[in-house]
This record gives structure tokens, sequence and C-alpha cells, in this order.
């Protein structure tokens, strides 16, 4: 099966083609990064614009890097949400255009599952598992009996992870986006400021790093107040450390109470160097089985989309023409 995903949720545009869910034959990734890195942030208009403009030239890419025909394609998969609405539009509309041309089926991806199945195309899923989504807009803990069931144990009462290194890199005068340079900042720190860890109540699986944003906040303002000069590698190494410990504690304790035989990790912040060594460390102890997939698969790319959309298809999980972006779009098993 050679399935072709599209994905426009966010700042990249990306087409990919898959064979059975798991080889990937192209992987194209136009990204929006420096377009947007001089607002700090990304900006939803400008997103959208670059979408139209580049969302042909990457699907001819995808196809011509893989050497295929649109009529050697068993269908069209593509994130159908949560996202930007006006980026999810374009990515959609084409693949409905694309679908309609071809006379192939269409496939609607969560764009979370899609982060999920990126381990398959490395790595293959054991289940029962417990996936750790840890990205720009989400952080959660998404407990997987079997292909295409998923039960959200844990998420975020306010913040994402990857929103609050971009807040706390804002605060640091780094570049957009931030995770990145308080890693490497981290690493490169002699001494790490102690910030609270947010555990919330007893046996919660949630997450909250707003509380954690604004102490780095204070700290910053108060030092100031002072006068003090503070090292921002010390502020990066607290910061990422109180991140670390907190998720490594949450999925090690939820991966031995749902007894997984694998654990996995996805999304952009999955690609921080501390909290891979860390998660590594703590299920090699534990005896589980654990994966990450390499950086250019945790951060966002269409061939994830395509194989989450692979599994869909193989169940007969396909849309239709009436499909939409939706930007609020929930996590809900296929079958
Ligand atoms: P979502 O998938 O939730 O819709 P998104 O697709 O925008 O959000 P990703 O592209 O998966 O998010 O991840 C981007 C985030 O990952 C940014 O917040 C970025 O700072 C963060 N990030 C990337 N590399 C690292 C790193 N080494 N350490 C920490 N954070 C990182
Ligand atoms: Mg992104
Ligand atoms: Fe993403």
């Amino acid at each position: 099966i050679y399935i072709l995903g599209i994905e426009t949720s966010c700042d990249e545009t990306a087409a990919s083609i898959v064979k059975n869910g798991r080889e990937i034959i192209s992987n194209v990734v136009a990204s929006q990064i420096e377009s947007h890195k001089r607002f700090g942030g990304v900006v939803p208009e400008i997103a959208s614009r670059h979408h139209v403009e580049q969302i042909t030239i990457v699907i001819e890419e995808a196809l011509s890097r893989a050497n295929m025909e649109p009529h050697q394609l068993d269908a069209v998969a593509v994130t159908e949400g949560p996202g930007l609405v006006g980026a999810l539009l374009i990515g959609v509309n084409a693949a409905k255009a694309f679908a309609f041309a071809h006379g192939l089926p269409l496939v609607g991806v969560h764009h979370i599952a899609g982060h999920i199945y990126a381990n398959r195309l490395e790595q293959e899923m054991e289940f029962p598992l417990l996936a750790l989504v840890i990205s720009g807009g989400h952080t959660e803990l998404i407990y997987m009996e079997e292909h295409g069931s998923f039960e959200v144990i844990g998420e975020t009462r306010d913040d994402a992870a990857g929103e609050a290194y971009d807040k706390v890199a804002r605060t640091l005068n780094l570049p957009y986006p931030g995770g990145p340079h308080i890693d490497r900042l981290a690493h490169q720190s002699d001494g790490a400021i102690d910030f609270p860890r947010v555990w919330l109540e007893e046996g919660s699986y949630d997450f909250s790093f707003s509380g954690l944003k604004s102490s780095v906040l204070n700290y910053m303002h108060n030092a100031k107040q002072r006068g003090e000069a503070v090292p921002p590698e010390h502020v990066a190494a607290g910061f990422q450390n109180s991140v670390v410990e907190v998720v490594t504690a949450k999925a090690l304790r939820a991966a031995e109470q749902y007894k997984v035989n694998q654990v996995i990790a996805a999304g952009g912040v999955a690609a921080n160097k501390g909290l891979r060594t860390s998660l590594s460390a703590a299920f090699e102890k534990k005896g589980i089985p654990f994966f990450i997939p390499s950086l250019p698969l945790c951060t966002d790319n269409a061939a994830m989309i395509a194989a989450a959309g692979t599994v869909m298809f193989e169940n007969g999980i396909t849309g239709n023409m009436a499909m939409n972006g939706r930007p609020g779009m929930a996590l809900t098993s296929w079958k």
C-alpha cells in the first residue's frame, strides 16, 4: 500500500509517500520558521499564505523524489485537525482536489495520532503501549490497547511543554523556537537554579507548566530589581531540570501502573537531549522497552500522517469530499 500524506496544521508544509505504513519513500518538509522568527512565534495569516504558495510544489516534489505517478498511490491521508484553521484548510483542500482528480480514497488523520505513528516508521509498535506526546501544543500521556485505540490518561491543564520552553526562551532573549536553545544552554551550564516541580494531586497524570514559567519570569524580574546578573544558562538548566524530572516521573509511573509492553515518545520536545537521556535511563532501569523516533520524525512531517493514515485505511476508515479542517478536533479511537 502506497499512501501520500499531507500535513499543514501549523508552520510546516509537508508531503510524503509511505509504503505499508512503515517505509518512507519520500519525505518533503518546507519549514516557515524563518518567516515567523522575527515575530517570536507563528503568525496564522503568514502561515496560511506560505502553505498556499508551497503545497503544490511540496506534493509534486514528494512524488518526483519517490519517482512515482499518482495512479500508483492507494490513498491520500491528510491532517484534518487540530491546528490553525486557515492552515488546515489548505492541506485538506489540496488533499481533496488530489484525491478527486486521481480517483483516490481520502483519509482524515488526527495530528497527534500522526506524531504517535511516526514511531512505526522506525520500530514496530508493541501493545499495550504508552505514548508520551510532548510538543508545541500538546503534553499528553496516551494509553493504547491496540492500533487506533487512544485513551488520554493525562494532559496539560495550561501550557504545553513546548510553549513553556518557547516563552522562557523569549525572556532569555533567545531566538524562536527556543526549545533547542534552552537545551543547548542547559548542557553548557555549570549550575542550575532550583525552580519548583509541579506534581498536581497525588496520582494525577496531568501536567501544568504555567506556574513553572511564572516562577522563571519572577526570578528574572526580582534579580533585575536587585541589579543582579543572572547567568542565562543557570536559568535554562533549572527550568529544564524541572520539566524533565516531572515528565520522566509521570511517564514512568503510568507505564508501571498500566503494565505496558512499550513506551514511545513523540512531538517536537521529544527532541530534547535532557529529556531523551532521562527517559531512556529511567525505562532501561525498569526494563521497560522505550523508543523515541529520530529528530526529523519528532517534529512536524507528513510521513507520520501517511503512517497513521495507512492503518486507518487498512481498517476501512476513510473520509469523503465533505471533509473540512477541524481546528479543535479531539483524539478519538478509530474503532
Ligand atoms: P502540536 O504538534 O502540539 O500541534 P507543533 O506541531 O507546533 O505542536 P512540534 O513541531 O511537534 O509542535 O514541536 C515544536 C516545539 O518543540 C517547539 O515548542 C520547540 O521549541 C520544541 N522543541 C524543539 N526542539 C526542542 C528541544 N531540543 N528541546 C525542547 N523543546 C524543543
Ligand atoms: Mg512546527
Ligand atoms: Fe506537531
